[in-house]
């Protein structure tokens, strides 16, 4: 059996305490994620827009809900009235429709610049250059919807320890060198449970995990 509070908890105590824990929830069934809500967790993690909408309508509405996968522009909608933070973001299309959904509810969405770090050919992100350009330009600078708070990386899937460093220091250096410059970048989502103690070395703020809190996913 599968302790969704005993993990939660040696998980948080493993952790600094200003290091948010983003319970990543994907697949999980309402009635598991709820175990974890009464384990006081209220920082959820899901990378499908209908599931997380869907667990949104059904759970608590004291729950900060992240979107934590790769945002289709045109899916944006389904979730501009609640969704708390939006973690993959890797283009001005998407920054802009997101300002525009936002504006429709009044409200501002957060997001952080998914910064490519990775080897694999397949993931996502954007380029340390390209994420500059975005911050400097102008047509990003005009959004009033949206509050671009950090940058986010996912390692390579390997189990290569020191390549995982090596790609986190690598985003940790850049993240440093860029919050004098921009000093709305405050969080650093790197880490999930195969690595996030190499996050945390690495000075993560975020960490997103899944597996080590509600067993390994089908
Ligand atoms: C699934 C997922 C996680 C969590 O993965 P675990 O290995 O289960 O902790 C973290 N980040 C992203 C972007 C994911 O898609």
């Amino acid at each position: 059996m599968i302790d969704i509070e005993r993990n939660l908890q040696t998980i948080k105590a493993s952790l600094p305490k200003d290091v948010t824990l983003v319970a990543v929830s994907k697949t999980k069934p309402v009635s598991e994620i709820m175990k974890a809500y009464a384990a006081g967790q209220r920082v959820f993690g899901e990378n499908k827009i209908q599931e997380m909408v869907q667990k949104w309508e059904t759970m608590p509405k004291d729950i900060s809900w992240h979107m934590i996968g790769h945002v289709q522009t045109n899916k944006v909608k389904y979730m501009a009235h609640f969704v708390d933070l939006i973690h993959a973001v890797d283009s001005l299309k998407l920054l802009k429709e997101i300002d525009k959904q936002a504006k429709k509810h009044e409200r501002t969405i957060n997001c952080l610049l998914q910064i490519k770090i990775a080897q694999e050919e397949s993931k996502f992100g954007l380029k340390e250059e390209d994420a500059i350009a975005l911050l400097d330009s102008d047509e990003v600078k005009k959004l009033t919807n949206v509050h671009i708070q950090g940058l986010m990386g996912m390692a390579t899937f390997t189990n290569n320890q020191n390549q995982i460093k090596a790609e986190f220091e690598k985003i940790k250096a850049f993240f440093d060198d860029n919050t004098t410059k921009y000093p709305e970048l405050k969080t650093l989502s790197i880490g999930m449970s195969g690595d996030y103690r190499i996050a945390i070395d690495c000075a993560s703020t975020m960490v997103r995990i899944g597996s080590s809190i509600f067993g390994a996913r089908n």
